[in-house]
């Protein structure tokens, strides 16, 4: 098990930081999933990490040791695409021994360990078969064993489930949880679906324009966004966002919105006692949002419902409040039709702020 550190990387192409001032810390046996925008730096930084791309600025480090002068083939590094570039002319067991057969390890250890990965893998059955025999899922997992085959220090996947299709992809990702709990092996795993990212991660780290936004367990990021990026970019539908201004009166604090309009509770007012007349962005997600009959207390606001759409055990309610537009999942047990004009309020407790000019958390 290996430690895998990123002190302050930078990678320009023409000019342009594709990766800008990234660090990053994975510990021994963590799973970190790297998520974020098309475009924003995710392969680049693996690349940097594989060797395949020369940083401009910046040190990476294994264990303490700095690899950054190192060849690809000297970092003990496994990396898994998008596509699996598995050898079309050999076997599932030749596939899989090839980086052994490379490192001239002996007969008898590539037959014990081929069969090991195979065991692991769910594949004994596949050892004989070439590639274009296999599904997709199979082809993955093949190029999944021939990267963990040879024990690597770390290990680096980019996208590597994007070519399933989407029941696949939710079986193949339980796989892969699995086997990396099993191996323990420090692995790095990029990609732009979130879900995946919650599902999978010891710790996330959100980038976007090359820069890291936030860092921390799935249930953090989910919970405490630190930026309206992050809150925007995580969950699904992603947070509502509605444009208010804070009013302060000595320890009181108003907010008020198009369609709100509310005394801040003692433990959020307290934070932002000091930002009278602040323009904010109050977010609330989709199920934190409940519809009432009636109006229990002034935080609860009327709204428009015009569409209900089914989700098997939910329904997704598109709600209009004056100009904001907003999305709440209920359960399905709700009697809500669209053309109706319904209450809905929330808990303070599940309640965001945000710094409109900076975007960052306000609480
Ligand atoms: P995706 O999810 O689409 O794969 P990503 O987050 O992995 O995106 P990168 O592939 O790291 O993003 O690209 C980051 C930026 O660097 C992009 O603007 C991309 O166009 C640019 N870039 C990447 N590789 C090169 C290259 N070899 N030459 C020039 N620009 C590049």
């Amino acid at each position: 098990m290996s430690e895998l550190r990123l002190v302050n990387l930078v990678k320009k192409f023409d000019g342009a930081a594709a990766v800008d001032g990234l660090s990053l810390d994975v510990s021994s046996g963590e799973f970190v999933v790297i998520l974020g925008p098309s475009g924003c730096g995710k392969t680049t930084t693996l690349r940097c990490v594989a060797g395949l791309e020369v940083p401009d600025e910046g040190e990476i480090m294994i264990d303490n040791d700095s690899v950054s002068g190192l060849p690809p083939r000297e970092r003990d590094i496994a990396m898994v695409f998008q596509n699996y570039a598995l050898y079309p002319h050999m076997t599932v067991a030749e596939n899989i021994a090839y980086p052994l057969k490379m490192k001239k390890t002996a007969k008898d250890e590539i037959e014990r360990r081929v069969k090991e990965i195979g065991e692991l893998l769910g594949l004994s059955h596949l050892l004989g078969r070439k590639p274009r025999q296999l599904s997709g899922g199979e082809q993955q997992r093949v190029a999944l064993g021939r990267a963990i085959v040879r024990r690597p220090k770390v290990f680096l996947l980019d996208e590597p489930l994007s070519n399933l299709d989407a029941k696949l992809r939710l079986f193949t990702r339980a796989e892969l949880k699995r086997l990396q709990r099993e191996l323990r092996v420090t692995t790095v795993y990029v990609t732009h679906d979130q879900a995946e990212a919650m599902a999978l991660a010891d710790r996330v780290a959100v980038m976007n324009n090359g820069k890291l936004l936030q860092y921390a367990p799935p249930t953090e990021i989910y919970g405490r966004p630190n930026t309206v990026f992050v809150a925007g970019f995580i969950g699904n539908p992603p947070m509502n966002l509605i444009r208010a201004r804070l009013t302060v009166d000595r320890e009181l604090v108003r907010v008020s919105s198009d369609c709100f309009n509310f005394e801040l509770s003692e433990g959020l007012a307290k934070n932002v006692k000091n930002l009278n007349e602040k323009e904010v962005l109050v977010g609330l997600r989709a199920e934190d949002l409940a519809i009432s009959e009636a109006r229990s207390d002034e935080s609860v606001f009327q709204a428009d419902l015009y569409l209900v759409e089914h989700l098997g055990a939910n329904v997704m309610l598109d709600l209009k409040a004056n100009q904001s537009l907003l999305k709440c999942v209920a359960s399905n047990a709700i009697e809500a039709r669209a053309g109706a004009k319904v209450w809905v309020g929330f808990d303070q407790s599940q309640l965001h702020l945000f710094d409109v000019k900076t975007e960052e958390a306000l609480v």
